[in-house]
Parts: structure tokens; C-alpha cells; sequence
């Protein structure tokens, strides 16, 4: 991943999280307080008219920057934790970023969402879909970037789908205790975007 494939992959995240926005939405009214969808494009939002000014030669800036943004711009739970994913994974690349280096960026991500949001697989939340993204992903990494990606992607999405019967013990949805049960995290469906973007970009 060049400074080009960042920036195209945070557009495609910014684009689909706009398309999305009142599915997550949706998502978040039945379990949180329905500004899922509304949180992450003004952030994304944010994060596009950031990047259109800033001068970067590599990935890793790019994606730093983008961590950072989503910090001072989102509000809700969600924003601390992807701007930590963002930008750990940016902190953590090399100059020259290939599919191995990416994969251990994305588990430096994970571990600053766990250290920040202290959520483990099951607890309900985006973890439950970073989680398989970041397993699949570092697995599939000896096959080439896109053939990662898509790794990740399916496994984020199969995470994202696996959330609907738990019940939450993490964030807003766990005040409602067994009645978070039944409805899919809106947090996972997000992050199961974030990863359908990276492989969308990646295969272009
Ligand atoms: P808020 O709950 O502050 O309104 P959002 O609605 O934007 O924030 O984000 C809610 C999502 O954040 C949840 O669906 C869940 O995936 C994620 N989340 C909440 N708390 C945590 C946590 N402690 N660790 C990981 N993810 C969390
Ligand atoms: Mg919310
Ligand atoms: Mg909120």
C-alpha cells in the first residue's frame, strides 16, 4: 500500500459510510442511541476534507493522519476507537508497506481499539468483527494484498453477522442487557465496510 491506495481506500470508507449511514443508524436506534450512522460520516467527512490539504508521501502518514481526525471530530464511542485503529496502523508502517506489513499495522490497530475500549471477542462490539478481519488478513498476506483484503473483508462481514445473538457487555447496548440480543452491532457492521472499502480498493 502506497500513499495513493490509502487515501483511495479512506475515500471508498468515506463513500460507503455515507451510503450506509441510515442502515447504521438504524442498527444503533435499536441497541444505542441512533447516531452510529451520523457519527462516522462526519467523521469520514472530516477525514476526506483533512487529507485534500495535507501533503503525504506514504501510507502511513495518510492513515495517521486519518486517526487523528476521527479523534477530534467524532464524538460518540466510536470515533476514540477507529481514530486509534487508524492511527496505530498508520504509526506502526513502514515506508514501503507490503501485505505482511500491513497485516501486523492492522494488529497494532486491534490492540489500541482492546486497550482503549478493554472489549473482547464476544463482548458485542467492533472487536468482534476486527478481530476474524485482522486473523484473516495476516493469514492470507503471503498470497499478495488484494487476496488479503478479500480475506478480511468475508471474515469482517462473517464477524459483523455472528454479533446479531450475543448479548452486549460493552458500550450503550450493554445498559440493555439481554435485549441487545436479537439485533446485529452497529459498530461491527462498520467495521465490516471498512474492510469491504480495503478490498474494493485493493482489487481496483
Ligand atoms: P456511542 O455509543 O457513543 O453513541 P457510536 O454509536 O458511534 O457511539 O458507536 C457504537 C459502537 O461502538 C458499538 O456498536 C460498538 O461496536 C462500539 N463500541 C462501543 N463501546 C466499545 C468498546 N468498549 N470497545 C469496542 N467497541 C465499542
Ligand atoms: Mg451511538
Ligand atoms: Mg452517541
Amino acid at each position: 500500500m502506497d500513499a495513493d491506495l490509502a487515501r483511495a481506500w479512506v475515500a471508498a470508507v468515506a463513500t460507503s459510510v455515507t451510503e450506509h449511514a441510515a442502515e447504521l443508524t438504524d442498527l444503533d436506534a435499536a441497541i444505542g442511541d441512533g447516531d452510529h450512522g451520523v457519527n462516522l460520516r462526519r467523521g469520514f467527512d472530516a477525514v476526506v476534507v483533512a487529507l485534500a490539504g495535507f501533503e503525504a508521501d506514504t501510507a502511513g502518514a495518510v492513515l495517521t493522519k486519518t486517526g487523528t481526525t476521527l479523534v477530534s471530530k467524532v464524538g460518540g464511542a466510536s470515533g476514540p476507537l477507529y481514530g486509534s485503529l487508524f492511527r496505530a496502523l498508520g504509526k506502526s508502517l513502514p515506508g514501503e508497506v507490503d501485505a505482511v506489513a500491513f497485516g501486523d499495522g492492522l494488529r497494532a490497530g486491534l490492540d489500541a481499539i482492546v486497550r482503549l475500549g478493554k472489549a473482547a471477542p464476544g463482548d458485542k462490539t467492533m472487536v468482534d468483527a476486527l478481530t476474524p478481519a485482522v486473523d484473516a488478513f495476516a493469514a492470507a498476506a503471503p498470497a499478495g494484498f488484494a487476496a488479503a483484503a478479500r480475506a478480511a473483508s468475508a471474515a469482517a462481514a462473517e464477524g459483523a453477522t455472528a454479533t446479531t445473538p450475543l448479548q452486549a457487555r460493552k458500550g450503550r447496548a450493554s445498559y440493555l442487557g439481554e435485549r441487545s440480543a436479537g439485533h446485529q452491532d452497529p459498530g461491527a457492521t462498520s467495521t465490516a465496510l471498512v474492510f469491504a472499502a480495503l478490498a474494493a480498493v485493493a482489487d481496483a
